[in-house]
């Protein structure tokens, strides 16, 4: 079985509904350290966590990471997503942050990405990146999701993926598209034991 790179519950169970195999956790290592992720890109701290991992371990273990990339702002907040506003978390604060920024600004597209690695000690990591593009709405409306779902109005839309509701989201989402590149690649289906 390999491990998921997440303390998260709510992670682990979405992903291991979408990948429809029973995956291990942080949880299940013992003396697994915190991964400071501290890249510049996606790549860079999903490989991180997924790699230190499956050194710890001696098997295959993958790691994801996302957020949100806003055009207007150069590609901010970026690998910087979760911690825009200060505190780690703060959805509120970092969707009043980012309406703050987009003031009178045009220019609203935006895209979620989600890039997925899948490491062992001894392999190449294998990298899968899934984008979803959009724009950032006006003001925020809805109440599924988290993060910055209720701003984040995806391409063919008119509501936000906190009002459009799961069903959708998860069809469509960052996470969803790279899961799928995930899902059509013979050796992660291999490793997965899919
Ligand atoms: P992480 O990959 O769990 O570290 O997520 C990074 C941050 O990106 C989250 O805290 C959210 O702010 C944002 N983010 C990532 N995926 C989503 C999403 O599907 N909806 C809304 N916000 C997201």
């Amino acid at each position: 079985m390999i491990t998921l790179a997440t303390n998260n519950a709510h992670k682990l169970e979405e992903f291991q509904d979408l990948l429809g195999v029973p995956l291990r956790s942080l949880r299940d290592v013992p003396g697994a350290p915190d991964v400071v992720e501290d890249g510049e890109t996606f790549e860079a701290n999903a490989i991180k966590k997924a790699q230190s991992l499956a050194d710890l371990t001696g098997g295959w273990a993958l790691a994801d990471d996302s957020g949100l990339e806003v055009d207007a702002l150069g590609g901010a907040p970026g690998v910087y997503s979760a911690r825009f506003a200060g505190e780690h978390g703060n959805d509120t604060a970092n969707n009043r942050l980012l309406l703050e920024k987009l003031t009178d600004q045009t220019d609203r597209a935006a895209r979620f990405v989600c890039v997925l690695a899948l490491c062992h000690p001894t392999e190449t990591p294998r990298i899968f990146r899934g984008e979803c593009e959009g724009r950032i709405a006006l003001s925020s409306s809805g109440t599924g999701g988290f993060g910055y779902d209720p701003l984040f109005v995806p391409v063919g839309h008119r509501e936000s993926f906190a009002a459009l509701g799961p069903e959708l989201k998860q069809k469509i989402s960052h996470r969803a598209r790279a899961l799928a590149l995930l899902l059509a690649d013979a050796q992660a289906r291999e490793v997965l034991e899919i």
